[in-house]
């Protein structure tokens, strides 16, 4: 059953009718239910009326299943339950400007990066665009709170959901319902070239963050598959077209791997490369390079650059004229990043923590 959370006003006002209701109601419906009031708890709807949505749909919100506080920092972790019984996290983090949430697109992965606990097992099934947005409402309830910013890097990769993920943007973004502004949301991708320029064309205001992680093809095919498929100068074509259409800044993540990407060499071929492609004579687009040590996820073997190696890259990318910011550990201790929660709660085995602050170095 589709989730009524997925559902615009139109097509909400629509179904109406095609119960027997009256086409206003869908309005009320909407706000309320964009406002954390869930249906049962409506008091101007009847009870017939809620019982013919109840049956013609799925009208809950996902169930906290686990939720993790940190004593430190009050970051949030849940492990969300589906009605279908599938897990997916989201993470909220509290700044001076307000609450981030950091929302899954997909149960499961499909993009096969070797460093990442959300893509071990595999792609269960895409979200709707009502379960994606229906996180940051659940968290709302539960938090007593309103989120203000969206970062889309919780589990999944949102270009291989496009058309649930564009619906959740459009839907997030609406004044009657929750009201966040494109220019608080990010979208951080893989590098899924095709679904880069077909973002561009629709001109929303959001930032892309793209997760390069190593600037020559050899090391990126390597530790991300996707990179076999489209790769760096190609990825760096669609990030240029993408700035041309929407004016937006793009955030570059980088995690730095001991001994596999992390090196004075790999620092030196990375700014090149972002200065020949992006930031040329006759065009310099602003960028900006996000450094972030790996978390060693129990099942890459990867491990982490020391903070001597962070802080010399980062100098490397400054001094040729890339901004670079170092992440800082929020909730480090809950000891949950994202994908790994939900590993735990399949297997009983997780590590390491998801960094999301960003500190200027
Ligand atoms: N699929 C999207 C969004 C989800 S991952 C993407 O690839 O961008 C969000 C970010 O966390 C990405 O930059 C990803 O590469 C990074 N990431 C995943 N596993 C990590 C790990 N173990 N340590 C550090 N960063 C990790």
């Amino acid at each position: 059953m589709k989730n009524i959370l997925s559902y615009t006003p139109d097509e909400l006002k629509e179904l109406m009718v095609s119960l027997g209701e009256p086409s206003y109601r869908a309005g009320q419906i909407f706000t309320q239910l964009h406002k954390c009031i869930s249906l049962d708890e409506m008091t101007n709807v009847g009870k017939v009326t809620k019982q013919k949505l109840h049956n013609a749909l799925d009208c809950s919100l996902p169930n906290v299943k686990r939720k993790l506080t940190s004593k430190l920092d009050g970051t949030v972790k849940y492990l969300f339950e589906l009605s279908d019984g599938n897990c997916i996290e989201s993470v909220v983090m509290k700044y001076e400007h307000g609450y981030t949430i950091c929302v899954s697109s997909q149960v499961g992965c499909r993009m096969g990066c070797k460093f990442c606990a959300s893509t071990v097992a595999g792609r269960v099934r895409d979200l709707e665009s009502g379960e994606i947005l229906g996180q940051l409402i659940a968290a709302q309830k539960d938090l007593g709170i309103r989120i203000s910013n969206i970062v889309m890097m919780g589990i999944g990769e949102p270009l291989d959901n496009y058309d649930n993920v564009v619906k959740f943007l459009r839907l997030v973004n609406l004044p009657e319902g929750v009201n966040v502004g494109y220019r608080h949301i990010s979208l951080s991708t893989c590098g899924v070239v095709p679904k880069i320029y077909e973002l561009a064309k629709l001109d929303l205001p959001i930032t892309l963050s793209v997760s390069l992680h190593a600037s020559d093809d050899s090391t990126r095919s390597e530790i991300m598959p996707v990179n076999k498929a489209w790769g760096v100068d190609e990825l760096l074509d669609a990030c240029r077209e993408y700035y041309r259409s929407t004016q937006r800044r793009i955030s570059f993540e980088y995690t730095l791997i001991a001994g596999k990407n992390d090196t004075k060499q790999n620092a030196l071929h990375l700014a090149n490369t972002l200065n020949a492609k992006l930031r040329t004579r006759s065009e310099t687009m602003p960028i900006h390079v996000n450094l972030i040590p790996v978390n060693e996820v129990t099942e890459s073997g990867f491990r982490s650059s020391d903070k001597s190696a962070v802080k010399a890259f980062a100098a490397t990318l400054e001094s040729h004229g890339i901004r670079a910011t170092v992440r800082r550990t929020l909730g480090s201790d809950i000891n949950a990043s994202c994908g790994q929660l939900r590993r735990e709660d399949a297997e009983g085995d997780a590590k390491g923590c998801e960094e999301m602050r960003k500190e200027t170095f």
